[in-house]
């Protein structure tokens, strides 16, 4: 199946990758099996399939497009959940070890992180990740090192290759949150990281009907150790999520291009309102990241975060003003969501109060502009 990835630009990978065989008759899409068990042999051989925790063949043409599409000769690894994936990494660590991971990460992984340092499970350094040197520097001596580029929902685009491989040199293990992205607009396996982990329940997926996790290792001996905890741990998919997924997967580069382009028309519509205070955006040419999203990113993405220059109150009036936008923490979908993300008790202290995080999904622009510019206005009423 990697062969179309090779041969294929990305946009046409998307559709190709992840079919049956083209032969006579043949169905166009991977069937869903569902199955708990195997017919067993008395002989069994290493690759028989045996119990359906172990292995499905539902997950695999997604396993295998993904890794394909990050550049991993080796198939991914489906989970239950992007947090699935993430926690699975997380247990890579010995007993006793260290983990590096940013204060700014995604909510679910810093708290989990917290939650292992404080059951004893491994010690955790949390760093800034904007501050490159000190950062290669908390890597000494760490089992495993975190990354999230762009960062939710602050979309602080890290130095990622200086990042990768100041860890890599201090030995660390380096997984690479890439959920923002997708590999469609970075691959961190190129530049080095050892695992790539993705909630596919965002741009990969792309409908918000579905939750699942993927992780992409380089290294089989890295694929090996995690499918035998994944056997263990059992935070599978289900068959029915995988094939949503891959469905999801085959239009990826059109909502994209669609949602990324209407989120670089927003973003700058936005800088000049006076009822924002900053506007976050990759894309724009003012913003810090600019320059390293510039260098490192096929495109800007479909997130934006403003701040309300009327604070917390304004932000609050501003989502419940919203009408196209749909107030729902997620991300990644066709229809377009809005969030004040500090509403949640577990969001990192250093997210503004006033922090809108937009995921824009693939309606008309113009009627996302609308809804916003009116929300805007609606959020300075009453003060
Ligand atoms: N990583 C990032 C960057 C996320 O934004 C999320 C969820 O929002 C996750 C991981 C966790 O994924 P899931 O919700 O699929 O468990």
């Amino acid at each position: 199946m990697s062969e179309h990835a090779e041969q294929h630009h990305p946009d046409t990978s998307v559709v190709a990758l992840g079919r049956p065989p083209r032969e006579r008759g043949a169905a166009l899409n991977a069937p869903i099996t569902l199955t708990s068990t195997f017919l067993g042999s008395q002989a069994p051989e290493p690759d028989d399939r045996v119990y359906a925790r172990f292995s499905n063949p539902s997950w695999e043409p997604l396993e295998a497009a993904l890794a394909a599409l990050e550049g991993s000769p080796i198939p991914g690894i489906s989970y239950a959940s992007g947090m699935a994936a993430v926690a699975a990494a997380f247990s890579l660590v010995p007993i006793g070890g260290v983990a590096v991971v940013p204060g700014t990460s995604y909510n679910g992984t810093i708290g989990l992180a917290r939650e292992l340092q404080d059951a004893g499970a491994f010690t955790l350094r949390e760093v800034d990740p904007t501050r490159v040197d000190e950062t290669i520097a908390a890597c000494a001596g760490a089992d495993l090192v975190w990354f999230e580029s762009p960062t939710n929902p602050l979309l602080d685009v890290l130095d990622l290759p200086t990042l990768i491989s100041g860890a890599k040199a201090a030995g660390a293990f380096v997984v690479v949150d890439n959920t923002f992205s997708t590999p469609l607009r970075q691959q961190p396996l190129r530049c080095g990281a050892d695992l790539v982990v993705h909630s596919a329940t965002k741009f990969i997926a792309g409908h918000s009907d579905v939750l699942l996790g993927v992780s992409i290792a380089g290294d089989p001996a890295v694929r090996e150790r995690l499918l035998g905890k994944r056997a263990l741990q059992g935070a599978i998919p289900g068959p029915f999520e995988a094939w949503l997924t891959l469905r999801g997967m085959r239009t990826l580069s059109v909502r994209l291009d669609r949602a990324e382009s209407s989120a670089a028309e927003l973003a700058q519509r936005l800088v000049d309102r006076s009822e924002v205070s900053r506007v976050r955006y990759p894309g724009l040419p003012g913003d810090p990241g600019h320059r390293l999203a510039v260098a490192q990113l096929d495109g800007f993405g479909a997130m934006i975060s403003i701040e309300l220059a009327g604070g917390e109150v304004a932000a609050e009036r501003f989502v419940d003003a919203l009408r196209v936008f749909t107030p729902a923490t997620s991300l990644g979908g066709v229809e377009s969501l809005a969030e004040r993300r500090r509403r949640l008790p577990s969001e990192p202290v250093a997210v503004p109060e006033s922090l809108v995080r937009l995921s824009i999904g693939i309606e008309h622009v113009e009627d996302l502009w609308s809804d916003l510019e009116q929300a805007l206005i609606a959020s300075e009423r009453v003060r």
